[in-house]
């Protein structure tokens, strides 16, 4: 479904190399875990796998479904069904969390359903992450709690239904209920067929969870070493240094 080629990016103002050949097959349905410290550059993979413009790709390709997606607008990249929840998500005044999710499942999936159907399927999956129908018509992520936040990216993940679904950090912040339920849904996505690539510094979230295809060590603009889901736990008691031990 997704193959990164040697995928070199950096900022497009400044000349730092952020990512420094990145490789990384994932088959449809599968789940992928990427751990790494801080810096890293976890987020601007994601990022350029959506097509943010901050980030230049100076080398190597991005194919999706079979197709280089290197040079698509993210809006195209969003209706081939790519999408990426924020770890810092954009507080955007003025714009409503309905509004935004309706307009863009429209989009992304076409006019056939009408806006009532939607508002009602939106309204179900909101009772799903405990959001009451208020929440829905506050302006997006403005004065949201870090929780909120991040019940907010997965309840867009659940209505807009995307094949591949790249999570960085969903975990960060949470208690230990909203992570609990935030992983159970998440697996259930994956039951249901999204393909999953999960950015996390913790394992307390893969625990939730019942497929984990890969895991792979990212440090410094790269993947330096890939494993089953036991190489998560041997993060949790070594540390990322262990890519040297190897
Ligand atoms: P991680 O998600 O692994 O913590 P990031 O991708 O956020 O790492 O950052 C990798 C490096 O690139 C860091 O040094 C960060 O400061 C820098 N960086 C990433 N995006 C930007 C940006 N938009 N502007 C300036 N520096 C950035
Ligand atoms: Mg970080
Ligand atoms: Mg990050």
């Amino acid at each position: 479904m997704l193959r990164i080629v040697n995928l070199h990016a950096k900022l497009r103002d400044e000349d730092k190399e952020i990512l420094k050949g990145v490789n990384l097959e994932i088959e449809k349905g599968e789940v992928h875990v990427l751990m790494g410290p801080n810096g890293s550059g976890k987020s601007t993979l994601a990022n350029v796998i959506m097509g943010n413009p901050r980030y230049i790709v100076t080398e190597g390709d991005i194919v999706f479904e079979g197709n280089s997606i290197k040079d698509l607008p993210p809006n195209e990249r969003a209706k081939l069904g790519i999408m990426m929840t924020f770890q810092n998500p954009y507080e955007v005044e003025g714009v409503k969390l309905s509004q935004f999710l309706i307009t863009a499942h429209r989009r992304i999936h076409g006019e056939d359903k009408n806006y009532l159907e939607l508002r009602k399927e939106l309204e179900e999956t909101a009772e799903k992450l405990g959001l009451d129908k208020d929440f829905l018509e506050r302006y997006l992520n403005v004065g949201f709690s870090g929780g909120e936040k991040k019940r907010s990216e997965i309840l867009q993940s659940l209505f807009l239904r995307p094949k591949l679904l790249i999570l960085d950090e969903i975990d960060s912040g949470l208690d230990v209920d909203a992570l609990r339920l935030i992983a159970n849904l998440i697996a259930r996505l994956n039951e249901e067929g999204v393909t999953l690539l999960i950015i996390t510094h913790y394992k307390r979230l893969l625990d939730h969870l019942k497929r984990i295809d890969k895991v792979h060590v990212y440090v410094d603009g790269r993947i330096v070493t890939s494993g089953g889901p036991e190489l998560a736990d041997e993060i949790e008691e070594k540390g990322y240094s262990l890519e040297g031990v190897r």
